[in-house]
């Protein structure tokens, strides 16, 4: 007789997903971490008062019902709609692309001529059949936005050329001729009134919890203790690296506490130059419509991943794409393991999507 039925490894969004609806339907879970708290990446850290997104901004979004009243039967959602502003040598743009961007660049005042700027920069580029980013991109927009708000911020981000990265990467922002700022098509937006940590703490009500626990360390002991292993953790680790080392983007955030009300009037501003070493600052208490007398703000760096740093973002190019294929027919073949979440599916998945795939997964091993 095993102490549980699944032993989780890994206590973010996928994870504690799949604990609260195996513990629903009677089973007994327990839920490691290597990290010294629950939440995965959407952990937050209240500092004077404000929730700081301790591994970078998280804005929730989703087109399905049935995700958004999920998160909300744990925590009321408030109205915040991200809209960042673009910062390009001290001018400044609203992304995501749309009519205000096409007028702050070009001064055109209505659809019909934007979209004449772009086809005729469309024309002279000579891309029809777009195979990478910067082709998907100068296809979308043309080479102006192109060169000021995509090249740089593309290059810092993933300490790659464009023309090396996968074209889905840039589709993620929407191109609209309407202003309209939102930086999401999604019919349901917002974040966690109270923060995240509130939606990670009601999953796991009734979970045993053990964190500051590295699978790795006290494999053996672990995995004696349940039936079912499921893991969320690196898919190349779990096998030992042996057909090699999936890539992944690093971050390294700086958190400044100001004695401000004030920094920048906008939860996300990106710096799309070059020459800026960060990418994008983050002012938390925007998120929460925060009056706090002070603020904090996060000046992101991204890092190239190496064993010990945290994996952030998978780089889901083709040389990836070809090991990781390797890993997921090992996966097929493990007994007694399910695999799932941004780390073992190696996908670049928002959060709406961990929780789609968790939910999902849990029908199949149900049968339901
Ligand atoms: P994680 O949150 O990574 O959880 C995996 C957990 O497993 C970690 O806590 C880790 O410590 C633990 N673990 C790994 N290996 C081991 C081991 N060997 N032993 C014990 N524990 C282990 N999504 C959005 O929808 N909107 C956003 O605005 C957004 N912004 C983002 C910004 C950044 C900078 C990043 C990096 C991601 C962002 N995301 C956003 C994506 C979101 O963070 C993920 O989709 C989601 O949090 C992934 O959940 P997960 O459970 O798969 O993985
Ligand atoms: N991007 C860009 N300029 C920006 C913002 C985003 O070129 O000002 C590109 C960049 O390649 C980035 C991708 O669009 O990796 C996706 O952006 P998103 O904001 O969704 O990235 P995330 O929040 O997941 O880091």
């Amino acid at each position: 007789m095993k102490n549980y039925d699944y032993l989780i490894v890994g206590a973010g969004l996928w994870g504690s997903v799949f604990a609260h609806e195996a513990t629903n339907r009677g089973k007994k879970c327990l839920i490691v971490d290597r990290r010294t708290h629950t939440g995965g990446n959407v952990y937050c850290e209240n500092i004077e008062g404000i929730n700081v997104h301790k591994y970078g901004a998280h804005i929730f979004h989703t087109n399905d019902k049935e995700i958004w009243d999920y998160v909300n039967s744990f925590v009321e959602f408030n109205r915040y709609t991200n809209s960042p502003v673009a910062n390009y040598n001290g001018a400044l743009y609203n992304l995501p692309f749309n009519m205000n961007t096409f007028y702050q660049l070009w001064k055109v005042r209505t659809p019909e001529e934007a979209k004449a700027k772009i086809a005729e920069q469309v024309k002279e580029a000579g891309i029809t059949d777009p195979q990478n980013l910067e082709e998907q991109a100068i296809s979308l927009v043309g080479t102006d936005i192109y060169e000021k708000l995509i090249k740089a911020y593309t290059e810092k981000q993933w300490g790659r050329k464009a023309t090396e990265l996968p074209a889905f990467i840039i589709k993620r922002l929407p191109v609209r001729f309407t202003f309209d700022n939102n930086y999401f098509n999604d019919r349901y937006q917002g974040i966690p009134i109270g923060g995240y940590n509130k939606l990670t703490e009601g999953l796991l009500k009734g979970v045993d919890v053990k964190l500051g626990v590295d699978f790795f360390k006290d494999r053996a002991e672990l995995e004696a203790l349940a039936e079912t292993i499921v893991y969320t953790g690196q898919i190349d680790e779990y096998f030992g690296f042996q057909h090699g080392q999936l890539e992944y983007r690093s971050l390294r955030f700086d958190n400044q506490l100001l004695d401000q009300e004030n920094y920048q009037g906008n939860a996300v501003v990106n710096y799309t130059d070059g020459e800026t070493p960060f990418t994008r600052i983050i002012e938390h208490k925007h998120f929460e419509f925060g009056t706090q007398p002070k603020t904090v703000i996060t000046h992101e760096y991204p890092q190239e991943w190496s064993k010990g740093a945290e994996p952030y973002y998978p780089v889901n190019d083709d040389k990836n794409t070809e090991v990781f294929n390797k890993y997921k027919a090992l996966a097929a073949e493990e007994k007694g393991v399910i695999f799932g979440g941004r780390l073992a599916e190696y996908r670049y998945y928002d959060m709406h999507q961990v929780i789609g795939s968790a939910l999902k997964k849990v029908k199949v091993h149900f049968g339901e």
